[in-house]
């Protein structure tokens, strides 16, 4: 991708009513676009990002045997009536139509996904199902004041599940709760599990997944010794308590953190609501029992910005990178030589698989770097009189700082082998 031709550009101040760092950071980079409070648009840099956390998410789902599918985001009311979300759920958009019918959007989907599994599952021998989708969720919150971390709008990924016995429904939400930790370690992020009420309809456990950061909206107390951790809204503990989980006898510490994701069990709340059964293997007509399993994808986005920019600009870690090496080309319009080099490892970078963004403009040494570092990308490449004459590139790591001069094929080698 060449840098010219780019049409966002960077810019040196965020908007004066964007207070959260996440938005003002991505608005400056030119990688989202606000369009009111808790809205934004995702430009060609934020929207690969975006997508790279999403395939992480989608990988780790397929594995544990979820199957992906696109749901309706513009909903008839009647089944959010049926459950009683309709006037139970504060966050619920209503929308009339001019024929006076009153519809919804998509703000989680289980109005949705019961009644598409019930018209499958038909006897024991088609349980468990595992559905999941990527998509937009629309919330009518009342505030949004954290940038793409409470949006609106905003994009989740919600898996439901349907199980035949308890046993069944705790062995895959074992398996969900793993598969949360890895998206969450694959994306650089320490995630905490904290052990939760599960809302409205269960008194059963739950799980939200916590990354500590300022910017979060939950305070939590953890462990410093094991992996316990709860929300202290919830919660009768208080910081430096003595942890009643550990043998270790850790200290709690108490910190603020986001809601990343959680799981719970829904029981049979909504397979009762659509009257969806099944036949059990003694024949009788029976309702599964259901479990939710959100992750907010633009809210990660989000934190990753939070938890890992400094102040010069934006750390993407490797794994949801836009481009994976930022090639700045200085003086190239002056020297021809200079630039000759650039287009040539340009072309042999991409030609090896890697993602290049090639500061190709005719600008200064201070403020390609400036925008390098605010852009983040996790390499970059300098190409320059000095490097031409040292027969070497300077490669600076965004996250360390720590430089290296290497050749084409030592740069290409490198990337490779760490790709
Ligand atoms: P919160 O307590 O932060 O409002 P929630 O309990 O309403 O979250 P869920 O309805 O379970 O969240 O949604 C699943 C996930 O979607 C959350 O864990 C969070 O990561 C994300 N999420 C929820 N609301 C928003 C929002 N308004 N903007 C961005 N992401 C959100
Ligand atoms: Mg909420």
């Amino acid at each position: 991708m060449l840098q010219s031709k780019l049409f966002t550009k960077t810019r040196k101040e965020a908007p004066k009513d964007e207070v959260s760092k996440n938005a003002q950071l991505l608005i400056r980079g030119g990688y989202i676009h606000k369009e009111m409070a808790g809205v934004y648009s995702y430009l060609p840099l934020g929207r690969r990002v975006l997508e790279r956390i999403e395939q992480i998410v989608r990988e780790e789902m397929d594995k544990i045997g979820g199957q992906e599918i696109r749901m309706a985001t513009l909903h008839p009311s009647e089944p959010w009536k049926q459950t009683g979300a309709w006037d139970g759920v504060d966050v619920v958009f209503k929308i009339l139509s001019r024929t006076e019918k009153e519809y919804t959007v998509g703000q989680s989907e289980e109005e949705i996904v019961t009644p598409i599994a019930a018209e499958y599952v038909l006897s024991y021998k088609d349980l468990p199902v595992v559905i999941y989708q990527i998509g937009q969720k629309y919330r009518d919150e009342l505030r949004a004041k954290s940038g793409i971390m409470r949006g609106r709008e905003f994009t989740m990924k919600d898996m439901y599940s349907f199980h035949e016995t308890q046993e069944d429904f705790d062995r895959f939400y074992a398996q969900a709760k793993e598969a949360y930790l890895r998206v969450y370690e694959r994306l650089g992020l320490v995630a905490k599990a904290t052990e939760a009420s599960g809302g409205a309809f269960t008194n059963k456990l739950s799980y939200e997944f916590m990354v500590l950061t300022e910017a979060g909206e939950d305070d939590i107390l953890y462990c410093n010794s094991c992996s316990y951790c709860v929300n202290v809204e919830i919660s009768d503990q208080k910081e430096g308590d003595t942890c009643t989980r550990c043998s270790a006898n850790g200290v709690l510490s108490q910190a603020k953190a986001s809601e990343v994701g959680n799981i719970f069990d829904l029981g049979t709340k909504y397979t009762k609501d659509f009257t969806f059964t099944y036949k059990n293997k003694e024949g009788i007509e029976t309702h599964p029992i259901m479990g939710c399993f959100g992750i907010g994808i633009t809210r990660l986005m989000g934190v990753i910005v939070e938890a890992l920019s400094d102040d010069r600009g934006i750390v993407w870690p490797e794994s949801v990178a836009p481009l994976r090496v930022h090639l700045v080309e200085l003086g190239g319009a002056d020297n021809a030589d200079v630039h000759t080099e650039a287009a040539e490892l340009y072309r042999e970078l991409t030609e090896a698989g890697i993602s290049v963004l090639w500061d190709d403009r005719d600008a200064r040494a201070g403020e390609k770097f400036a925008d390098s570092d605010l852009l983040g990308l996790p390499l970059r490449v300098v190409v320059s009189e000095k490097t031409l004459a040292a027969g070497k590139f300077e490669c600076v790591e965004r996250a360390s700082g720590h430089t290296s001069h290497k050749s084409i094929s030592e740069l290409i080698g490198h990337l490779t082998a760490n790709g």
